[in-house]
């Protein structure tokens, strides 16, 4: 699927249904979406996730965006999101939720990474292993005027789990220019950095 970005016309949106049942991911966009927007969620429609099979977080974050917008009649904001590790050839990428199984269990996706890692190379940790957060956020106003933009956040994967903060990956991912993991950081911090943000500030004046 080629994905294109149609000319929106730059009419403030009021009111938008977060696409997504991660709820780590609701609240950050939540955070991040001016105060006197309505957020709708999916929970209010009682709606399950669809299939995803693009082959890109863009095609992805554009799937679920027409889902729940076909759902619901609503304009939608949907996130596809994940890490990127070059040892792992860029592995989990578009699976980083599929690797915590079906109930989504974040634990068992960061024992993954590192079984994978040692299986890769036992002194993987010895090198800097680079990593990246991807984030591709779609506004889908109807199937054929929507917008897709990407934020990107380079960095590691630590020795070990750090941090107690965030969700996902947060607890393994040190973002360049600092010495401590995405789930050391401050709520408040992490979400004026990361790559969600990012891709946000890219879209930020449609509302
Ligand atoms: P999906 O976009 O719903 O397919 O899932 C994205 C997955 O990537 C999440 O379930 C997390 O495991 C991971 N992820 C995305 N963004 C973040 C983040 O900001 N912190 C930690 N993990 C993240």
């Amino acid at each position: 699927m080629k994905i294109k970005n149609f000319q929106v016309k730059k009419q403030k949106i009021s009111k938008i249904l977060i696409g997504s049942n991660n709820k780590g991911k609701i609240k950050e966009i939540c955070d991040l979406l001016p105060k006197k927007i309505k957020v709708l969620g999916t929970k209010d429609y009682n709606l399950k996730s669809p299939k995803e099979n693009g082959k890109t977080f863009e095609e992805n974050s554009l799937i679920k965006a027409n889902y729940y917008s076909k759902k619901t009649k609503m304009i939608c904001l949907a996130d596809d999101s994940g890490i990127e590790i070059d040892l792992l050839d860029k592995a989990p990428g578009i699976y980083s939720a599929r690797w915590g199984g079906k109930k989504g269990n974040f634990a068992l996706a960061i024992n993954k990474v590192y079984k994978e890692l040692n299986k890769k190379n036992k002194n993987w940790h010895h090198k800097k292993t680079k990593a990246r957060f991807i984030c591709a956020l779609t506004i889908l106003w109807n199937s054929k005027k929507y917008i897709t933009v990407v934020g990107k956040v380079e960095g590691s994967i630590s020795k070990k789990k750090r941090g107690k903060n965030g969700f996902g990956y947060d607890p393994i991912f040190i973002p360049n220019g600092y010495k401590i993991t995405y789930g050391q950081m401050q709520y408040s911090k992490k979400i004026k950095i990361d790559h969600r943000y990012k891709a946000f500030k890219k879209i930020r004046k449609f509302f």
